[in-house]
C-alpha cells in the first residue's frame, strides 16, 4: 500500500527504464518527476522538494555516488532519503554506496515488488510514522513495543523483538547470518548459529498466527523477511 502524494524523484539515464520506473511508481500512487543526469536532477530538488531520491550509479554527468555524496553536504537536502540503482553487486560498491549517505541501494534487475517495498520501508523510517510499523498483518508499536498480528497482542523475547523489528524496516531483501548479527546484535559476539535459534523462535511465534511464512530461507544465502509472500499451505 502506497502513501499517497508522497513525491518521488528518478534520476536515470537509461530512458526506457526511467519511464518505466516513472510508470509503476506513478500506478501505486507517487508522483514523480524525472531526471537523466545529475544537473537536472539538482534543478529539480531546488524546484519542488522530492521525499526521495531514486539515484542511479552511472550517469553522464556525475556518478551518483558523487551526486549523493554532494547533496549529503548541502544542509537542505542533507536528509533526503535516497536509493540507489546500481548494476553492479560487488560488495565493495554496496558498502562504498551507504558510505555516500545513500539510505539503501537496489542492485538491477530488481522487481516492482521489492522496489516499491524499498521505497515503502525508507519513507517510513524517514517520516513521521516510524513509531508505528505494519508489514501483511503485523503490527508493532517501537514506542511500548508492543506487536500484534491481525489484532491480537503477541509476546516476543527482546531479540526476536530487534529482529523482527530489523525484518520490518528492511523487507524484501536477503540478510546473511553475519549481517543479521551486524545489524540486530550490533557488537555483542555471537555466533551464527545463534541467528538460527532466534529465527526458529520468531518463526515459532508467527506460526501461531499463520505469519511463519514472512520469513523466508534462502538457501545458501540467509533470510529474507517478505510480508506480501504467500503462505504455501504448509
Ligand atoms: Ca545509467
Amino acid at each position: 500500500m502506497a502513501m499517497p502524494e508522497k513525491h518521488i524523484l528518478i534520476v536515470e539515464d537509461e530512458v526506457a527504464l526511467r519511464e518505466m520506473l516513472a510508470f509503476g511508481l506513478q500506478r501505486a500512487g507517487y508522483r514523480v518527476t524525472e531526471s537523466g543526469d545529475c544537473a537536472a536532477a539538482r534543478a529539480a530538488i531546488a524546484d519542488s522538494r522530492p521525499d526521495l531520491l531514486l539515484l542511479d550509479w552511472m550517469l553522464p554527468d556525475m556518478s551518483g555516488l558523487e551526486f549523493a555524496r554532494a547533496l549529503r553536504r548541502d544542509d537542505a537536502t542533507r536528509e533526503l532519503p535516497i536509493i540507489m540503482l546500481t548494476a553492479r553487486a560487488a560488495e565493495d560498491d554496496k558498502v562504498s554506496g551507504l558510505q555516500s549517505g545513500a539510505d539503501d541501494y537496489i542492485t538491477k534487475p530488481f522487481s516492482a515488488r521489492e522496489l516499491a517495498a524499498r521505497i515503502e520501508a525508507l519513507l517510513r523510517r524517514s517520516g513521521d510514522h516510524e513509531e508505528k510499523l505494519i508489514a501483511g498483518a503485523i503490527e508493532m508499536n517501537t514506542v511500548n513495543h508492543r506487536v500484534a498480528i491481525a489484532g491480537k497482542e503477541i509476546a516476543l523475547g527482546p531479540t526476536e523483538y530487534r529482529l523482527l523489528k530489523f525484518f520490518m524496516t528492511h523487507p524484501e531483501r536477503v540478510f546473511s547470518r553475519s549481517q543479521l548479527l551486524d545489524r540486530v546484535w550490533s557488537g555483542v559476539y555471537v555466533e551464527e548459529r545463534t541467528v538460527d535459534v532466534h529465527i526458529r523462535r520468531l518463526r515459532r511465534v508467527l506460526e501461531d498466527h499463520a505469519c511463519e511464512h514472512y520469513v523466508e530461507t534462502v538457501r545458501g544465502s540467509g533470510y529474507r523477511f517478505s510480508p506480501q509472500a504467500q503462505s504455501n499451505g504448509r
